[in-house]
């Protein structure tokens, strides 16, 4: 049963549904024959979840046809990453491409429900863990100051809202000013990070399991050299949770 008040509501909320649809953060067009608040069919059809088969370090996707189980992907059998596991909710293209450039570029935060949503889908991408501390990848405060948010921040409390009061973005520092990483090869990545990333001084990371979180996971070596700076400071554990994987 729908009270006076309630029906009210519902009539209020239909008006306004009607008068003023809501937007596919995709696509841009109304979202008129659906439920979804945030995204429209054929742009949520190319969104593309990282499952299994996956490498159960990095979680790089994995071709099927060796079968269907999880295995170490040729990079971490080669070389195995100083993070205990890494995670990503999907793979990297559009539309997600143009929503996490929205967002890091221009500050765009109307792209937030459209990307909570899609975590909400997946249910997530990692094993509900208990971490002591969660923390985003940090930018260069002068990169900060010029882009007016760090997308790292923003996508850590979409993943851990309930767990908010664990996000600390001041306990890793960027201290040089590195160029972009993107147009370099794996190499090049990571020797531009190299005594970029710094602990706050005076923090207390003995046994702390952590998760850190960034946007994207291209070759890992942000996360790493995060990672190797986190455990030098004594973290038991380093677990990294991306929004996306290239
Ligand atoms: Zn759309
Ligand atoms: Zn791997």
């Amino acid at each position: 049963m729908v009270g006076k008040v309630g029906m009210v509501d519902l009539l209020k909320a239909n008006l306004l549904q009607i008068l003023f649809p809501p937007y596919c953060c995709g696509c841009g067009q109304p979202l008129v024959d659906t439920d979804d608040r945030n995204w429209c069919c054929s742009c949520l059809a190319r969104v593309v979840y990282v499952t299994s088969p996956l490498c159960p370090l990095c979680g790089m996707g994995l071709s099927s046809d060796a079968g269907d189980h999880d295995r170490w992907c040729f990079s971490c059998l080669k070389h195995q990453p100083p993070f205990d596991k890494a995670r990503s909710l999907v793979q990297y293209g559009d539309p997600i491409r143009t929503l996490l450039h929205r967002l890091k570029f221009n500050a765009d935060t109307r792209v937030t429900a459209g990307l909570r949503s899609l975590v909400k889908k997946g249910g997530g991408c990692f094993e509900n863990k208990e971490y002591d501390l969660i923390v985003p990848v940090p930018l260069f405060p002068a990169r900060l100051r010029k882009r007016g948010l760090n997308q790292a921040l923003v996508l850590a409390r979409i993943f851990f809202a309930d767990q908010s009061e664990k996000i600390d973005p001041t306990i890793l520092i960027k201290a040089k000013n590195t160029p972009a990483q993107s147009g370099l090869g794996g190499p090049a990545r990571r020797k531009n990070l190299v005594g970029s990333i710094l602990v706050k001084p005076g923090t207390k990371l003995e046994k702390k399991r952590i998760c850190l979180v960034d946007d994207i996971f291209t070759t890992g070596a942000t996360a790493s050299e995060c990672s190797l700076i986190l455990k030098e400071k004594g973290a038991a554990n380093v677990d990294v949770v991306t929004f996306a994987r290239a």
